[in-house]
């Protein structure tokens, strides 16, 4: 049974009751966590507080980098065995889930050489004034995590919070939270302080909520969905909390006729088919230019069909998805789709090893998708490439930004001045030019516009975030 993680100690929930922890590529259950209450996020909280106030404000930014460095080599010492957690947890395929330990590390390397770097300004002003601006810590910051990126979400959102100065409260998903809590313990072990990092497990209506409402959060960082991002925003605005909002996606491949389809293929097909689809950068649109659009999908429609999906720990090309309801929500999907009539191109296979009781699903390739379609506008957080073709620049522009979201596109061009066109014209947080997410990308800010959110993580832009600007105006004649 796990516990929570509140000021260095495994603490059980105040309301004694737990929850159960199921593995993706069987369903069955393997664990149990804490069903954290309002009780044990106000424990947490004044953890946090008392950490902030007595014992990590006092800290030099020098030393909390330290800090940082050494729990970055701790998960780097601990990355099979984090790995081995999150795989079982979330149904990661082991290169995956190697991968996330290994960001995990590289967040805490990139914020601890990050925190004596923060400054703030000297400003001109009238004569016989020094006017300075100083970057503070919010205090005590809440992280409100998802299920499929928990290790590399918590590096980037708890690692720039505590570069900048902050103590955390961590609220992960009900559906994967394991990694998390051992990466707590690694970091009570390499010297953080009773409280720097606290975390309450649970359901999101009743620890997240409580999290969202508590007067003594200075911060909120949500990671979700664009619903429950609604939600935590309303919840803060009633105590004017500042909030960072990093939500879903409906993200643009945009190919056009000259592009190198060596290069396009091989990208196009893992940004659909990585974390079985489940990923808020997820590539889940395919725009390709008129007189590509056949061949394109000719080739495009092989490889689908040579995709293996099965179970996290045979590392295939695609591993489960994380529970049954996701799945569900993956066929009604394509349910739609053929009662649409919108043609099939190729469906990768699940392999027979893959127990009936696992939540599996084929990665899909559809064509020629109505832009108006909920396939072409909404997030499935599944492994369906929804392709259509366009008839020039412009009409490539009017594609990729007609839905609510705008997180990421990727450009396909060797034109040049075509490239830059493209990426002042697609309205996204991320633009990536023959490219797709620049292998992660810790050191680029990350974030969306519209109703993908907003606020910045990853980078040092994530510092600013997490930081509020004092101006102190000294009249000294
Ligand atoms: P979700 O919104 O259902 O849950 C996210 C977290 O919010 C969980 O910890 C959940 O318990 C909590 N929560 C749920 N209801 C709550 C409430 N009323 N108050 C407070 N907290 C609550 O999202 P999910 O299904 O876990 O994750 C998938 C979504 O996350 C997708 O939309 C995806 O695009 C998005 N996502 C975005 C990014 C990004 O950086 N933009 C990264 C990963 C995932």
């Amino acid at each position: 049974m796990q516990l929570h993680y509140i000021a260095n100690a495994s603490v059980r929930s105040a309301s004694e009751r737990t929850l159960p922890v199921i593995d993706p590529s069987d369903g069955q259950v393997y664990d149990s966590i804490q069903r954290g209450t309002a009780e044990d996020v106000d424990a947490a909280v004044q953890a946090a507080r008392h950490c902030y106030e007595k014992v990590w404000s006092k800290l030099s930014a020098a030393e909390r980098g330290r800090l940082l460095m050494r729990l970055s080599m701790k998960v780097a010492e601990h990355a099979d065995e984090l790995a081995a957690i999150e795989q079982r947890d979330c149904g990661k395929p082991t290169r995956q889930a190697k991968a996330d330990a290994a960001a995990l590390a590289r967040y805490f390397e990139f914020y601890a050489g990050a925190c004596d770097k923060l400054h703030g300004d000297t400003l001109p002003y009238q004569e016989g004034y020094t006017v300075l601006t100083w970057r503070e810590p919010h205090g005590v910051t809440g992280h409100v995590i998802p299920w499929n990126y928990p290790m590399q979400i918590f590096g980037r959102s708890v690692g720039g919070a505590l570069a900048a100065g902050n103590a955390c409260v961590v609220k992960p998903s009900e559906d994967a939270c394991l990694s998390l809590l051992r990466v707590a313990q690694l970091a009570a072990e390499v010297g953080f302080p009773a409280g720097a990092i606290n975390i309450v497990t649970g359901y999101g209506h009743e620890v997240g909520d409580a999290l969202a409402r508590h007067p003594g959060i200075d911060h909120i960082s949500f990671t979700g969905s664009p619903s429950v991002g609604t939600i935590i925003q309303q919840v803060a605005a009633e105590r004017h909390c500042p909030v960072t909002l990093e939500l879903g996606g409906k993200s643009p491949q945009i190919v056009f006729a000259d592009a190198d389809l060596d290069q396009v293929l091989p990208t196009v097909i893992n940004a659909i088919v990585q974390n079985a689809g489940q990923t808020c950068s997820a590539g889940s649109r395919l725009l390709v230019e008129r007189s590509l659009y056949e061949p394109l999908l000719d080739r495009l429609g092989a490889a689908f069909s040579r995709l293996r999906v099965g179970p996290a720990a045979m590392d295939l090309d695609v591993g489960p998805l994380i529970r049954q309801t996701q799945q569900q929500r993956v066929w009604d999907f394509l349910s739609d789709a053929q009662v649409a009539g919108i043609p099939m191109v190729a469906q990768g296979q699940v392999v027979d090893e893959a127990p009936e009781t696992g939540y599996y699903q084929a990665p899909t390739l559809l064509r020629d998708v109505p832009v108006s379609h909920r396939l072409a506008q909404e997030e499935v957080f599944g492994p369906v490439l929804a392709a259509m073709s366009f008839q020039d620049e412009d009409h490539a522009v009017e594609l990729a930004n007609a839905t609510q979201f705008g997180l990421v596109a990727g450009v396909w061009t060797r034109d040049g001045a075509r490239q830059l066109r493209m990426a002042r014209r697609v309205r996204s947080g991320q633009v990536f030019i023959n490219n797709y997410g620049a292998g992660g990308g810790v050191e680029l800010p990350f974030g969306g516009v519209k109703s993908s959110g907003y606020g910045r993580e990853k980078g040092f832009e994530a510092l600013l975030g997490f930081t509020t600007l004092k101006t102190v105006a000294i009249k000294h004649g």
